[in-house]
């Protein structure tokens, strides 16, 4: 049976949403894995033991829990960081 850290897409719908707000930050895969890596870090990770309970969990939490202030503090401070720090140069 799988264990799943369902807070991974709960950041990743956050991060998407916040992206749209924000098109001048690169959303290449190296800056999405920066921005995912560093908001997971930032958040406790929510474990879920199987991919029925992860989907059930993700739809039943990702409106509260996107929206939620820490999730989005997160978010915002990766996706900050991630802008003046890419790992590649900017053309
Ligand atoms: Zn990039």
């Amino acid at each position: 049976m799988a264990v799943v850290n369902s807070m991974e897409g709960i950041v990743e719908v956050a991060l998407k949403e916040l992206l749209k707000e924000d098109p001048e930050c690169c959303t290449c895969e190296n800056c999405m894995n920066d921005m995912m890596c560093l908001a997971l870090n930032a958040l406790p990770p929510k474990y879920v033991s199987s991919e029925r309970g992860a989907l059930f969990s993700k739809i039943n939490n990702a409106m509260a829990q996107q929206r939620s202030i820490d999730v989005r503090v997160a978010c915002i401070n990766a996706l900050e960081f991630v802008k003046s720090h890419p790992h590649h140069n900017i053309s």
